[in-house]
C-alpha cells in the first residue's frame, strides 16, 4: 500500500537537479520531484533530443548531441528493471545525489514518459509503453502510475491513441501542456510550428477518453509576466474544453526552476503564482495545484 509521502521542498538539491543522465544508462533517470512528490522514474524517449516545440523555458542542451537515435526495447527493460531492484534494495539511496532524502528513494510514486523532447514524436510509443507497463507488473509496482509529459502536438497520432489505452489500463495519467491561451502567446511561450488549435482539439479529445491534467508554466519573458487578457483566454480555452466533454482533473501550475538557455525568460514569485491560480480557479472552477 502507498503511504503518504512528505512535502518535497522545491530548494533541496535533488529536486533542482533534474538531470536526465544516470550512470551509464540511456533511456532512465531518476528523479525527486515536487509534482509526482517523490521519486519519479524518468523514461526518456527522445535521447536524440528532439522536439515539435521550442520553448522559451526549454532546459535541453541541444547543442550537445543526444546519446541514442532510437528507443530500444531490450535495453529500455534491463534498464528499468535494474532501476527499480536499486530503488528496493537501497543501493539508490547510498548515491550522492539522494543524500539529502534517501528514505523517498524507497518508493517509486511514478514511472513518467517525458525526456529531452517530445515523448509523442517516437514511432515505436505503443510498443514503448508496452514494455514498461510488462515490467511494471512483473515487478509488483501496482501503485505505481504511468505518466505521459505532453506537449500534446501527437496525441492525435494512432500509435499514441493506442498507447494512451495501454496507460488507461495501467494506472495512467496524461499531463498536457498548456501555457497559452490565444496563438499569438502560444507562439511566443512555445515557438511551435504546430497550430495552436491541434493542441487544443488533442488535449479535448484525450480529455473527453479519460481525465486529464493540464500542466502549465507560467513564467516573465522578458520582464513581462503574462497579462491579465492573456489569462483570461487561458482560462476561456480551458473552460471549453470542460464544456464540450473534456474532463481536467487538475492544473498544475508552475514557473521556471532552473536556468533555462534563455536568460530573458524568468521565474515568477510563488506569490505571482499563488495570485494566477486564485484568478484560474475563480474563473474556471478547477482544482489547481502551484509547485514553484
Ligand atoms: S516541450 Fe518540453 S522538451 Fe520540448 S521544447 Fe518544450 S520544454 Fe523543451
Amino acid at each position: 500500500m502507498a503511504t503518504e509521502p512528505p512535502a518535497i521542498q522545491s530548494s533541496w538539491a535533488v529536486v533542482q537537479d533534474h538531470r536526465r543522465v544516470f550512470q551509464d544508462l540511456v533511456y532512465l533517470y531518476p528523479v525527486i520531484s515536487r509534482r509526482s512528490r517523490g521519486l519519479s522514474i524518468g523514461v526518456n524517449l527522445n535521447p536524440d533530443k528532439r522536439c515539435n516545440f521550442d520553448c522559451v523555458y526549454c532546459e535541453v542542451d541541444r547543442k550537445t548531441p543526444g546519446r541514442a537515435t532510437s528507443v530500444r526495447l531490450d535495453q529500455l527493460r534491463d534498464e528499468l528493471v535494474w532501476l527499480v531492484q536499486h530503488a528496493r534494495d537501497g543501493t539508490l539511496a547510498q548515491q550522492p545525489k539522494f543524500c539529502e532524502v534517501p528514505e523517498l528513494t524507497r518508493q517509486i510514486r511514478d514511472i513518467a514518459f517525458s525526456g529531452d523532447g517530445e515523448p509523442t514524436m517516437i514511432p515505436n510509443f505503443e510498443e514503448c509503453v508496452r514494455t514498461v507497463a510488462e515490467v511494471r507488473h512483473q515487478l509488483g509496482l501496482d501503485d505505481t502510475k504511468l505518466v505521459l509529459i505532453t506537449d500534446s502536438a501527437g496525441l492525435d497520432k494512432g500509435s499514441v491513441k493506442r498507447g494512451l489505452e495501454l496507460m488507461d489500463a495501467h494506472h495512467g495519467e496524461i499531463w498536457c501542456k498548456l501555457d497559452a491561451g490565444t496563438p499569438e502567446y502560444y507562439r511566443l511561450v512555445n515557438r511551435s510550428f504546430v497550430q495552436f488549435s491541434r493542441i487544443l482539439k488533442n488535449i479535448l479529445e484525450t480529455a473527453r477518453v479519460r481525465p486529464v491534467i493540464i500542466q502549465s508554466l507560467f513564467l516573465r519573458i522578458r520582464g513581462e509576466a503574462m497579462t491579465p487578457a492573456e489569462l483570461a483566454a487561458y482560462c476561456d480555452r480551458l473552460n471549453e474544453i470542460v464544456a464540450a466533454g473534456g474532463r481536467i482533473r487538475e492544473v498544475h501550475a508552475y514557473t521556471v526552476a532552473r536556468p533555462t538557455p534563455e536568460t530573458w525568460a524568468t521565474r515568477l514569485t510563488r506569490e505571482e503564482l499563488e495570485g494566477l491560480a486564485t484568478e484560474i480557479r475563480r474563473r474556471t472552477g478547477l482544482k489547481v495545484e502551484v509547485f514553484d
